[in-house]
């Protein structure tokens, strides 16, 4: 049924019907022309072939006048008896009191009747309106009925009309005829119909063929296929249109080619970006956001589209769609949440059409998080050097002043104000070069000469040092209350290191003095160097005062103490540490503490170990070089 419809309402049925009713209604009208004439042309040769002939009417009308009617009518019935005609059925003679004297047919029971045909009673009676022909049905068949007045010239010169001869004929034949010629026309007809439909369905197919063609492929570009390319029917019209059609399917291809290629480096570009771009319509809806943009905010990226950038970035209550709209000054967003940290500067741009109309929105949020940390702390580290060398100045100051004022005088007051000047002097002096060395170590500026060190010697050596330190002090008396004892535990095998000597020997020393200053009863400080795995391990543990749990993330940090007053007091500057880890790390090392508060601590270094083939290499290499 479908498919039904579908021819129906095609363009090739539409033009073959168009062409099969023109020619249908061409061959009925001739047909329908040519029957009717061909009717009036039999009919024109039928009423010459029943007209009487004149020698008939002329020996009739000397009957008729005839004063012996009886011989009259003998002879009338002879005459008509004789004529020979097939087509004719019957003739009969009317005089002109409208008897019937003669009938080829029935001659006897109708003679001396009075005749009942009005047509013919008219043309006794002149009348003009008489018929000369009729065409009459009887018993279902046509007839032809011509009536011909019988006149005579009087002797006046007049025309006296002296009787009616009416001659009955069938036409059976003759529309037989007629019949015949239509069923030949409606045969003919049918069979060219037939033809005429087969010929325009062809020829409408040669014009639909590439309509189809060209609308297929048309449908195939719309579905985004430009690939196959029209056959050409030739160089008409359609032909045109093909290869029209063929030429657009290239360009566009071409250009969706362009536009793909450049969606794809822009998507690439977008997905790959560092920084993260939120694009929103005029309604402040979310039509694109890369990646990076979806992880600043914590979202999943298809469940950012359509939403508001306003609520999506959280900035509900601080912007309204129409700031950003109306003003571009980028902004801070701060999207930290659960424990991340995130800054994120914004900046915002306005997508216009060539009318001017905005469109849409571009935002382009740039992880700041870095940056604001590292300036924080340059203004924390500011200000804690500010404020760590202001203490001492303040002393310094306060002391000169108080010797200014007269204390000088006193000399053994003078003497306890300089030692206090000299202390803070020289404290002053320790941070500011602590300070030189971290300023160093920022901007890579410290000269590092890492050599292989064999770690055992070089933290042998420190230890002795400090035993000898120890002892001295023991023998001054300077040990303040329990006395301090070292206990090495080295692994027996020798481990080697790349490091620098004096700076390592520094770190050495800072952490050995670290477990000295915050141990204050004395007590063990065991130190240990083994090998765990490919790293060489150092620890450093002391009895002492131990950290805070809470503080043991800080240690490392420049200026940070637990206690602030005990440090300074030792001449502390708060930087040992953190200078010790930058160097550290500075040697591909790491440093860390365990500590438990009231116990003591325990600080740990690890260094890579360097292998020994490559120590013998090494050698080998320096004895022959
Ligand atoms: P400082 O000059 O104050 O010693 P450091 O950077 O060497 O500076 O140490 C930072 C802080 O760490 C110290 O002030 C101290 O509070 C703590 N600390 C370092 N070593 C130890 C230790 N062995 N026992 C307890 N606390 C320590």
């Amino acid at each position: 049924m479908e498919v039904i419809t579908k021819f129906v309402q095609s363009i090739r049925f539409r033009i073959a019907l168009v062409f099969v009713m023109f020619l249908l209604f061409t061959l009925e009208s001739l047909g329908v022309f040519f029957v009717h004439q061909m009717e009036r042309q039999d009919l024109i040769a039928f009423q010459d072939q029943i007209t009487l002939p004149k020698y008939v009417t002329d020996r009739v009308k000397q009957a008729l006048e005839d004063p012996d009617t009886s011989a009259g009518n003998d002879k009338i019935q002879e005459i008509l008896a004789g004529y020979n005609n097939n087509v004719i059925q019957n003739v009969q003679i009317i005089d002109k009191s409208g008897n019937i004297r003669g009938s080829l047919v029935d001659g006897q029971q109708t003679r001396g009747q009075k005749t009942e045909d009005t047509n013919a009673l008219k043309a006794l009676a002149n009348d003009p309106n008489y018929l000369k022909t009729r065409n009459v049905s009887k018993d279902s068949e046509r007839q032809e009925i011509m009536t011909t007045p019988l006149e005579i010239t009087t002797k006046g010169n007049g025309r006296e009309v002296i009787g009616v001869a009416i001659v009955d004929a069938s036409l059976k034949r003759v529309y037989e005829n007629i019949n015949k010629i239509m069923w030949l026309f409606i045969i003919a007809g049918l069979i060219a119909l037939m033809a005429s439909i087969l010929l325009a369905l062809f020829l409408a197919r040669t014009i639909t063929r590439p309509i189809e063609i060209i609308n297929k492929q048309t449908t195939r570009i719309a579905a985004g296929d430009y690939t196959t390319v029209n056959h050409i029917f030739g160089s008409d019209e359609l032909g045109q249109l093909g290869r029209s059609v063929n030429e657009l399917s290239q360009r566009i291809e071409d250009s969706t080619e362009t536009v793909n290629a450049e969606r794809n480096r822009l998507t690439s570009v977008l997905t790959h970006m560092a920084d993260g771009v939120l694009l929103a319509n005029r309604q402040g809806q979310i039509t694109i956001i890369n990646q990076s943009a979806a992880k600043f905010i914590g979202i999943n990226p298809q469940k950012a589209l359509n939403h508001s950038i306003i609520e999506i970035l959280g900035l509900s209550g601080e912007k309204t769609l129409a700031d950003l709209l109306d003003d571009q000054t980028d902004f801070q967003i701060n999207l930290s949440s659960g424990g991340r940290d995130l800054i994120v500067q914004a900046y915002v741009s306005l997508i216009r059409r060539k009318s001017g109309l905005i469109s849409g929105i571009v935002m382009v949020l740039h992880d700041i998080t870095e940056q604001e940390k590292i300036d924080a702390e340059r203004r924390m580290f500011v200000s804690n050097v500010s404020h760590e060398l202001r203490t001492p100045l303040t002393s310094v100051r306060s002391y000169v002043d108080a010797l200014a004022d007269g204390a000088v005088d006193d000399k053994r007051m003078a003497q306890n104000f300089l030692a206090v000047v000299q202390d803070e002097t020289e404290r002053m002096s320790r941070m500011i070069n602590d300070l030189l060395e971290l300023s160093r170590l920022d901007q890579g500026t410290m000269e590092v000469r890492s050599e292989l060190v064999n770690l055992n010697s070089l933290f042998g050596f420190v230890l002795d040092r400090f035993d000898m330190i120890l002892e001295n002090q023991a023998a001054d008396g300077q040990c303040p209350g329990k006395p301090y004892r070292i206990v090495r535990k080295f692994a027996n095998e020798d481990i080697w290191v790349e490091v620098d000597p004096d700076k390592f020997t520094q770190v050495l020393d800072n952490l050995m003095n670290n477990a000295l200053k915050y141990s204050p009863d004395g007590g063990t400080i065991t130190v240990t160097l083994k090998r765990v795995g490919q790293e060489a391990i150092i620890s450093i543990s002391d009895q002492g005062l131990g950290i805070p749990a809470k503080d043991l993330e800080n240690v490392f940090n420049r200026f940070f103490r637990v206690d602030k007053s005990r440090s300074r007091r030792q001449g502390g500057t708060g930087l040992g540490l953190a200078i010790s880890k930058e160097m550290v790390e500075r040697f591909n090392g790491r440093i860390w503490v365990e500590s438990v508060e009231n116990q003591g601590s325990t600080f740990y270094i690890a260094l890579k170990i360097v292998d020994d083939d490559l120590i013998d290499a090494g050698e080998d290499w320096n004895e022959e070089g």
